[in-house]
């Protein structure tokens, strides 16, 4: 079965073929961590395993990079403003080192709650600072650079035959309508898309984060650390460069324009693969409408992370998904009964079992194939269940294992009940006991909200998760 995935180069659904048969190299453009990540950032993050994981179930070797920004990125995307990790280090009252350390901890602590794999080399750019400046160094060899006196070096994007492809077939058109409209001062840059690939350090100024270059003190421009870290990890080219679709219009056209310029080679990497935005309550997440979320305030409203990972899969990761509160609820219930779908007592597999879960299979690969179609992955799972019963468990094992990781197949035993609950479930004996059935039943929804279910026995009660 081959795989099919909507590349945004050619804005086409399209087969996967590998550089190198049996063999992947993927990239994701992964946080800056100067901030808590949000439900949107781990969607990114979400996609990237998804596709790495499905890679994987279809016989892959995959090896698979997410970079760490720790870099401050300047605020504007047009080269210039402050510098977030300098502005954040004032904020915190801790150096922009730590800040960042802090942060990537956070992030990776999110990843762990989410089942989401660390990916195999996740580089740091503050790590990687001379590859940066080497490849800086080869766009001057190549005259694709031009220097904005007491600025920094910028890539001249009107050398670039094809800057700004990703933009779709018509991106000549998109570009002069870009710039038509660009109404910023440019400063010294000459093409409103040129881009810094080095900023000196201002005069007279000494930043937390500046190194010594060949070309002054300073430090790189935020698009140059993806493209240096990824051929250092994965070759001049490789097969998949995924990221957010807010990348489509400047991040991404830059990183093509550097890293095709530097090594030569087109297409730099052939599949783009863009996941769309997570919005809130239909629109965008803005920390002024205070609808940031991030996994520790789904946890305080006694949701499990892993809720908000099967809420993932609930939409294609192409498309919009909007999170509301509801929807959240509606995924964890969704999440709450497949894991009691799970929970049927087991009929030893006979021949009929095996071809029922080979056909099961089949079909599951069908649907990761094309274009890895969540949605209908989640009902064909409800759709097996619902037809064939504990039946199908061998092969839903192995997709738990290695795509849904949904928490399914738990046995309950082995999920601790926390005081608390225990405590209510106390107090709900009691009031029965008193006959204050009102007050029973107030205790039993206060511990139905924190996702753990009563059962009365003849010796008392029983609490599982769920
Ligand atoms: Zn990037």
């Amino acid at each position: 079965m081959t795989l099919s995935l909507y590349n945004t180069l050619t804005r086409q659904k399209e087969e996967f073929v590998p550089l190198h048969p049996g063999k992947v190299g993927m990239y994701s453009c992964g946080p800056t961590v100067y901030w808590t990540a949000s439900i949107g950032n781990y969607r990114a993050t979400f996609t990237a395993d998804l596709i790495r994981n499905t890679l994987k179930l279809l016989g892959y070797e995959v090896t698979a990079v997410m970079n760490i920004t720790d870099v401050g990125h300047l605020v504007s995307d047009a080269d210039d403003g402050e510098d977030k990790m300098e502005k954040w280090s004032k904020r915190e009252g801790l150096s922009a080192r730590d800040v960042a350390k802090k942060y990537e901890t956070i992030f990776k602590e999110g990843m762990k709650k989410l089942n989401i794999d660390e990916f195999d080399v996740m580089p740091r750019a503050t790590e990687h600072i001379p590859e940066q400046i080497a490849m800086v160094k080869t766009l001057e060899e190549k005259w694709y650079t031009y220097e904005v006196p007491g600025d920094g070096i910028y890539m001249d994007t009107s050398m670039v035959e094809d800057y700004g492809k990703l933009m779709g077939p018509n991106y000549k058109k998109r570009l002069e309508d870009l710039n038509a409209g660009e109404r910023v001062d440019m400063g010294g840059k000459k093409h409103p898309t040129d881009f810094a690939l080095w900023k000196f350090s201002p005069v007279g100024e000494k930043r937390q984060m500046e190194w010594e270059s060949p070309r002054g003190i300073g430090f790189p421009g935020w698009h140059i650390e993806c493209s240096a870290m990824s051929s250092k990890y994965l070759g001049d080219q490789f097969d998949i460069h995924h990221g957010w679709a807010d990348h489509i219009t400047i991040h991404h056209p830059n990183e093509i324009a550097q890293s095709e310029c530097a090594c030569g080679c087109k297409p730099w990497v052939k599949y783009r693969v863009h996941n769309e935005f997570l919005q809130v309550d239909g629109g965008k997440m803005s920390k002024s409408l205070g609808n940031v979320y991030s996994i520790e305030d789904i946890e305080k409203k006694w949701y499990s992370a892993l809720d908000l990972r099967y809420f993932y899969f609930m939409a294609q990761y192409g498309n919009f998904q909007n999170f509301t509160w509801d929807a959240l609820e509606a995924a964890k219930n969704s999440r709450l009964s497949l894991i009691k779908m799970t929970q049927w007592d087991e009929r030893p597999q006979e021949g009929k079992n095996i071809l029922i879960n080979n056909l099961f299979g089949k079909k599951i690969i069908e649907i990761l194939s094309d274009n890895i179609n969540t949605p209908k992955l989640l009902a064909e799972i409800y759709n097996q269940l619902n037809v064939h019963g504990s039946a199908v468990y061998p092969f839903l094992r192995q997709l738990e294992e290695k795509i849904l990781k949904l928490g399914l197949f738990e046995k309950e035993e082995t999920v601790e009940i926390p005081v608390e609950i225990t405590a209510l479930a106390d107090q709900r004996i009691q009031a029965k006991k008193d006959k204050n059935y009102t007050l029973a039943d107030e205790l039993r929804n206060q511990i139905i909200n924190q996702w753990y279910q009563i059962k009365d026995t003849k010796d008392g009660y029983e609490i599982v998760k769920g």
